[in-house]
């Protein structure tokens, strides 16, 4: 295949008229898929059925004998705490076991800096004249839709091959507003990135205006390998103690894609000062988290080679899905310069990247055709992608054949995008015309 921008004007006409083909077939095959959830699918959550029958009717007792049917235990049951800390490369002392959902602690820990400061800051972070956050783009929309309802100025800084620009955070860093900056460590949210030692030292290291700055350390796709192959988890924490900025992570960690999203277990891991810091809020908050869902647990994985094991089996369900979207993004918009995309081994998404300026076409393409994606924009601080070129695709939910129909008709929307996109180039008029409007509903 050739670069577009290398045809001649008659194969570029031909192109288009064949491109416009496929369109039109696309349309009137009255498509309704949906690319936009990164869910597990229902074979994925079957593949934990033997927990609901957990922990049995006559093993309600940790390790230490007490009756997990009872109220207590603030930090979670150790028979968990020890397995996930093994897994995580924590000490079991710095990792508390919650109820189900990570994002909820995430939540209560901007929300408790705001209301009451963490136990570096001088005042609480609500009474900052302004706080600053940083954002990793593309990134997890739900991370920014925290931040925005707290009223923080989210700062974008683009994601590289090996995590975020290191360059630009050591910058923005530099500014006291700036109280923290959120990350998703391995298989990204959405790029499917995992960040390099360097890059994960470098974070731990970096001098901060802010003497309570905050790394959000979302390590919610730690163990999600499409492969064999499991990714490396640095101890953050260590590394953050020895460069004397033992404070700067909070570490989240769930099942929710393991086990069952909303009814697994979530995990917060962070130094000795952060933890007696978030129990001292959570004791007045609650009592204690489900206990006989943490054992149901431990019982489940057995250890934390038993937490690898459960992954294979998610593996050998998502990664001929995932291998479908490549091999279809390969064939059709290889070689022709205009598109890029990533390729992760796990997670839940890849991005693909069309030309600037066409991603909200090529999501308005699609769902013309009956093919739902994430909305352009979503992977962004406040919707907005700067230069309209971001698409997430999350193949996790549908079936393999339903997968590769839509991504089909997704390559053939890309093109379709890209090839107005250059008309427009070789039209100046149209263009001009066009950039005018847009400039109106600003
Ligand atoms: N963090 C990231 C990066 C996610 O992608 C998700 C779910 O998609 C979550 C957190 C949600 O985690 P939980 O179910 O533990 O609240």
């Amino acid at each position: 295949l050739m670069s577009l921008h290398e045809l001649a004007p008659d194969q570029l006409a031909e192109l288009q008229d064949k491109v416009k083909r496929d369109y039109e077939q696309l349309e009137s095959k009255k498509l309704q898929l949906d690319l936009t959830r990164g869910k597990p699918s229902k074979e994925q959550l079957d593949l934990a059925a033997d927990l609901l029958e957990m922990p049995g009717r006559h093993n309600y007792t940790d390790a230490q004998g007490n009756d997990l049917r009872n109220y207590g235990n603030l930090k979670g049951i150790t028979d968990i705490r020890n397995l996930w800390a093994d897994l995580l490369h924590v000490r079991p002392e710095n990792l508390l076991a919650g109820d189900s959902s990570s994002l909820n602690i995430e939540f209560d820990l901007i929300s408790w800096a705001y209301t009451f400061g963490t136990p570096n800051s001088d005042r609480p972070w609500s009474q900052e004249e302004k706080v600053k956050w940083i954002c990793p783009v593309p990134g997890y929309d739900r991370h920014h839709s925290i931040t925005e309802l707290f009223g923080f100025e989210m700062v974008n800084v683009p994601m590289r091959e090996d995590g975020p620009d290191v360059d630009r955070v050591r910058e923005l860093v530099k500014d006291p507003q700036v109280k923290g900056m959120w990350t998703v460590p391995t298989f990204s949210n959405p790029t499917g990135v995992s960040y390099s030692e360097e890059v994960v030292r470098e974070l731990a290291a970096m001098e901060t205006a802010a003497p309570d700055f905050r790394i959000v350390w979302d390590n919610a796709y730690a163990v999600h390998t499409l492969n064999e192959n499991f990714p490396d988890i640095y101890p953050v924490l260590d590394y953050a103690a020895e460069a004397n900025h033992p404070n700067r992570f909070w570490v989240m960690s769930s099942t929710s894609k393991i086990t069952f999203a909303g009814a697994g277990v979530a995990f917060f891991a962070s130094s000795p000062a952060n933890i007696d810091w978030y129990c001292q809020i959570a004791s007045k908050r609650g009592i204690g988290p489900n206990k006989l869902n943490q054992l149901a647990h431990a019982e489940y994985f057995g250890s934390a080679e038993g937490v690898r094991a459960v992954m294979r089996r998610h593996a050998s369900i998502l990664g001929p899905k995932f291998e479908t979207v490549l091999d279809i993004l390969d064939k059709r918009l290889g070689g022709l310069d205009v598109a890029s995309w990533t390729r992760p081994e796990g997670g839940y998404f890849i991005s693909l990247y069309t030309p600037n300026g066409t991603a909200h076409r090529v999501w308005e393409l699609a769902k013309n055709a009956g093919i739902v994606l994430t909305q352009a924009g979503s992977a962004y601080p406040y919707g907005k992608d700067p230069d309209d070129h971001h698409i997430r695709l999350a193949p996790s939910m549908p079936e393999e054949d339903d997968v590769k129909v839509a991504m089909e008709g997704v390559a053939t929307c890309v093109l379709y995008a890209a090839l107005e996109k250059l008309d427009e180039g070789n039209n100046p008029e149209v263009a001009q015309a066009e950039g005018a409007s847009e400039e109106a509903d600003d």
